[in-house]
């Protein structure tokens, strides 16, 4: 009997052809070792976890050997950073390694992140270091667990080799999982550079992948403005700040991707705001839905050229992102009514939005107060707590179905003193608590005592205040 290979590749991207990749297999590492293995992921994409934990997959992992279907390339794309264009990004530091058909047909990319140099990799070094690889993991895990669409992670490994940053640190990679890696800035890659033959075949490749349903171009661009919406308005709801919304950090599948300086508020303030880059406050917290548009406007110009007559092709796409708002405002009263408890129509919002007023105004801790609700403990966030007790009666009056709150509050959030934690153990060898937060995060609704550590606030001297892209 021949043996199953261990995934089931089929990969659809790199038979779009030339242009849209480089053919480069992962740069294999000195000692290969796992520090997570995701069972739970495995068992999703058909692949045995065993198979994943053992030395195959630890050679996988880590770059050293590729299992039979795997296709390595890295995808060209280009991206707005910061609002300025750079025409040519691409996987610099990543290979795709193919893609998973699951045993229910659903398709995922899987990708090495950190496993050498690619022809786009221009004065990087095409590795990572462990902690970006760490909080990676842990962050993805986390929204996956949070109902966040999300790119997530497979697998963690060490490459026993160093990765030169301001010291020398611990290399690592991480197998990411992913819808696609396609980006607002693949599209940007062959609209930029005139190339509407290669543009039409991207449009069609993620109409059949992601968007079946959609009959061209405009119902796609359709299509990824309502995912958007939907996926930012979750951030929001978990007081999840991206850090990097570039245009090639954004995925047209829907899905979050590229967990760098990304963080989540402690105390709420609607322009928190952690990545060292980040000096305008561009990507704040507040900012985000308006940076999505932002993003999605440079998507609906790619896209003009495959829609016919250029007036109504713009006037058409202009009103498509145009009703970003709306639809983001119908998500966001959803999910932050479902943090309340409530229905959430529109005679909701201004109750919510003074909670958010008051939580600002006393820096009151984002996750601690909307569970707290659910826990009658909320008041004990503010240090003056009279108002808050009066708006407290007003929410009570509106009869909340806790157990709806529940579910959409979590008890625990990735905190950055946490991943920090947990991060600099692991540089000195030491990952319990790093799968202790795996198990904790991967579970985030659940009231364990024995993690009632991991929803504490950081005291002072915890405290991150800048997150850095690794
Ligand atoms: P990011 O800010 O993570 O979205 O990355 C922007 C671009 O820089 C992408 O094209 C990455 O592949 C590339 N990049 C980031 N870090 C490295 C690295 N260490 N080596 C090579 N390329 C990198
Ligand atoms: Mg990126
Ligand atoms: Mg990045």
């Amino acid at each position: 009997m021949t043996h199953p290979a261990p995934i089931a590749f089929d990969n659809s991207y790199a038979r779009l052809g030339q242009g849209f990749f480089a053919p480069q297999p992962p740069t294999p590492v000195g000692a290969p070792r796992l520090i997570a293995a995701n069972a739970a992921l495995a068992r999703r994409l058909g692949i045995d976890p065993g198979w994943l934990a053992g030395p195959e997959g630890a050679a996988m992992a880590a770059g050293n050997a590729l299992p039979p279907g795997a296709q390595p390339i890295a995808q060209a794309y280009a991206g707005h950073q910061f609002g300025g264009l750079s025409p040519q990004l691409g996987d610099g530091r990543a290979v795709l390694l193919g893609e998973v058909v699951a045993p229910d047909g659903a398709r995922f990319d899987i990708q090495l992140k950190g496993s050498g140099p690619t022809p786009f990799s221009r004065r990087g070094d095409g590795r990572a270091w462990l902690g970006p690889v760490m909080r990676e993991y842990l962050v993805s895990e986390f929204m996956a667990a949070a109902g966040v669409p999300t790119t997530r992670a497979l697998a963690a490994a060490l490459t026993g080799e160093q990765v030169l940053r301001e010291t020398a640190l611990p290399g690592a990679v991480l197998t990411r999982v992913a819808a696609s890696h396609i980006r607002v800035g693949t599209f940007e890659f062959f609209a930029i550079r005139g190339d509407t033959e290669r543009l039409r075949l991207l449009a069609d490749h993620v109409i059949a992948r992601h968007y079946p349903d959609a009959d061209g171009p405009l119902a796609l661009l359709e299509g990824v403005v309502a995912r958007q919406a939907a996926t930012i308005a979750r951030w929001m709801a978990l007081g999840f700040i991206h850090g990097v919304m570039n245009t090639d950090n954004m995925a047209v599948s829907g899905e979050t991707i590229d967990y760098g300086p990304c963080a989540f508020m402690d105390a709420y303030h609607p322009d928190t705001v952690f990545s060292s880059i980040d000096r305008g406050g561009r990507y704040a917290w507040a900012e985000q839905p308006r940076v999505a548009v932002w993003n999605l406007a440079q998507l609906a110009s790619c896209l003009l050229p495959l829609m016919g007559d250029e007036q109504q092709a713009v006037a058409d796409a202009t009103r498509v992102v145009h009703g970003f708002p709306a639809l983001y405002q119908g998500e966001w009263l959803a999910r932050f009514g479902q943090k309340l408890g409530l229905a959430a129509t529109p005679a909701d919002k201004p109750l919510i939005d003074r909670l958010l007023d008051l939580m600002a105004a006393q820096g009151a801790d984002f996750t601690r107060v909307f569970r707290g609700l659910v826990r009658g403990e909320a008041a004990a966030e503010f240090a003056e707590p009279a108002p808050f007790l009066d708006w407290l009666r007003e929410w009570q009056a509106r009869g909340p179905d806790l157990a709806v709150a529940a579910a959409a509050n979590p008890a625990r959030i990735p905190r950055s003193h946490r991943i920090q934690q947990a991060i600099d153990a692991g540089v000195g060898g030491d990952f319990a608590p790093f799968h202790r937060l795996i198990d904790a995060l991967s579970a985030p609704f659940d009231d364990r005592p024995e993690w009632a550590d991991l929803a504490l606030p950081p005291a002072e001297e915890e405290r991150v205040r800048v997150t850095y892209c690794g």
